[in-house]
This record gives C-alpha cells, structure tokens and sequence, in this order.
C-alpha cells in the first residue's frame, strides 16, 4: 500500500510526523516533486479561480501523485494549539479536491483539531490508521514516535536549516560573502516552495547573506514578538509570521532588514503585512513585503531583491561611518 504525500502547504511543518508514522505502520510513503511549472498550472486548471497560489500548488500536488498511489493525504486541519485557528481554504481543501472533478485514488482527510490539546492529533492518526486497516497498538507506538520525531527535526530547523534540508538530510550550504543577516517571512508554503519563492532563500544565501525564517526562532521568541499586541491573534500561520517580525523590529541586533513573502489574495497576510509594516516604519527598521503568485516574474523579484539588499548595506555602512565604536560595538548596541 502506497500513501502520496503532497510537497505543499503544511507539508513544510508536518511531514516529518507523517513520514516516521507511515513508516512504522509499514505503510509506504512517497513525495510529489519539488513544484514545478507543469504542477502548478495543472493545480491552478484545477480549483476555482478564487484559491491563492499555495492551494492551487497544492492541487497540482495531488494531480501528480494521483496514478503512482493508492491514498492521496489531504489533512483537514482546523486548528493546531488551543483557540486558534488555520485557514478556511486549509480547511475545505478536501472537499475542493473532491468536488473537483478529477479521476484521483481516495483521499486520506483525517480532522486535525489540536484546539483541546494532543488529542485531537492522536484521533486525527487512529482515524487514519483505522483507514488503512492498522491495529490499535501499532497506532499508539507510531503516534509516540511521530512526536519525538517532530522535536528532533524542531531541534535541526533551530540551527539554522531550512524544512527540506532539515527533512532529507541534506547540509545548509555557506557561502561567504556579505556580512548581512535577513529575516524572511510569510507562511512556510510561500517561503520554502521553489517556484513561488522563486528560491528566496537560496538566492540570497548565494550572495553570502544568512538568511532566517520564522521556523528557525525557538517558540519562546516568538511569543515575546506577539506579547506587544493588544489582542490576540487567532490565526496560528500568521501568529508566527508577526510574531517573529514583531521580535527582529525589537531586537534590531538579530538582523538587518525583513522581507515578507506573501500570497496574492491572502487575506490573513494582508493584515499581517500592514501590522509588520507599521511597527518596522515606527522603528525605521527596513522592511520589504513581497506579494506572488503563479504570474510572479523572476525579473521583478531579483530587481527587487537587490535594491532591498543594497539599501540594507548602504544603511549599515552609514552607521558605522557615523560611529565612533565600530562596527562590532554599534551591531551589538542594537543598531542594524
Ligand atoms: S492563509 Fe492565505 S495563503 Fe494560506 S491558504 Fe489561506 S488564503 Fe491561502
């Protein structure tokens, strides 16, 4: 029996559970191709027009794994910590798959409702389990595995790799070059999928800058970020994206500019987007948002990027011209 994992969405967060569960069920487990262009227009012929790139990607996921597998997984997730929630798109992904219209293997769809705690993830895998005609027990080991799993690769994506490196293994590659450290953040479907990326992060450590993403801060950080909101936000993606740019705007030392990467048409970033702007302007902290879709054009981004990238020097060079400690004792001052 053969499961097909699609390469998108949540994938950059969950697979790993998903991979040690499978594996200690003996169920096989294979993943879709990193995106490409044939996924992604397959996907976006697919779903309605309304979807945003990342679902529509996620459906050209499913299309491709669809005649080498015997279940398609397609979580519904609800909610993954208590009293907030994931997106509705997230959440009705299954029914949009099915009501599709296209020949595909039955979809693996268990409720993800971690609102009340582990549990709910132990109901969503024993539904799972149950599908695939697996015992109770052989359930109850792969779930406790699953969990240690998760810490471990949490442990690997704090040291500075990256979802697919720390996944699969593969080594963090340093280049030296530029003595710049940039945040890059948005949902982890936009900042790590190649294509709609269009290899962010990839492109600006090619330059010899270290790059950081949200998934990269421990927890407690990002907490911190948030605690400078009035209210609380109920939507677990975005809560990391403001948190952790909430926590660089506040501890300028950490990096030297933020870009948001966000999704045309999102309505969650669009909110976070405009909250992270105005707390980095409040700071004269520089800040770049990103918007693509599956039109975006590469021209426009590295145009972008390298004007983004320039500033930050030019600003950096600046200060340390005007100081007179230098450049280590001003970086450490809190000043980018
Ligand atoms: S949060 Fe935004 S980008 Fe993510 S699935 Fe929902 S609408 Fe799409």
């Amino acid at each position: 029996m053969i499961v097909g994992v699609p390469r998108a969405l949540l994938y950059y967060v969950y697979y790993p559970l998903w991979r040690r569960f499978f594996a200690e069920l003996e169920v096989g487990c294979i993943l879709s191709p990193p995106t490409n262009e044939a996924i992604m227009n397959a996907g976006a012929r697919a779903v309605v027009d309304e979807a945003c790139a990342p679902v529509k990607i996620a459906m050209g996921h499913v299309l491709a794994l669809a005649p080498e597998v015997d279940y398609v997984l397609v979580p519904r997730f609800v909610s993954v910590e208590p009293r907030t929630y994931i997106c509705p798109k997230l959440m009705g992904l299954p029914d949009m798959i099915r009501q599709s219209g296209q020949k595909m293997p039955p979809l693996l769809a268990p409720d993800i409702d971690m609102s009340k705690g582990y549990l709910g993830l132990a109901r969503a895998l024993m539904e799972t389990s149950r599908c695939l005609e697996k015992g109770l027990w052989s359930t109850v080991r792969s779930f406790h595995h699953s969990l240690a799993e998760m810490r471990r690769i949490k442990h690997k994506l704090i040291a500075g790799l990256t979802p697919e490196e720390a996944f699969h293994g593969t080594n963090r590659r340093r280049k030296p070059g530029r003595r710049l450290r940039i945040a890059v953040l948005g949902h982890p479907y936009n900042v790590y999928d190649p294509l709609l990326s269009m290899n962010i992060v990839e492109r600006l450590r090619a330059e010899g800058i270290d790059v950081i993403t949200a998934e990269m801060l421990p927890l407690e950080h990002i907490s911190l970020g948030l605690s400078q909101l009035r209210k609380k936000l109920f939507w677990s993606l975005s809560k990391m994206v403001l948190g952790a740019g909430l926590y660089f705007v506040n501890h300028a030392a950490e990096v030297d500019g933020i870009i948001l990467l966000s999704s045309f048409g999102c309505g969650l970033e669009s909110l976070v987007a405009d909250l992270l702007e105005r707390h980095a302007r409040r700071q004269e902290f520089p800040f770049m948002q990103l918007t693509v879709d599956e039109h975006s054009g590469e021209a426009g981004l590295i145009t972008r990027l390298e004007a983004f990238v320039e500033t930050v020097e030019g600003r950096i060079n600046n200060a340390r011209n005007l100081s007179p400690h230098g450049d280590h004792e001003l970086r450490h001052a809190g000043n980018p």
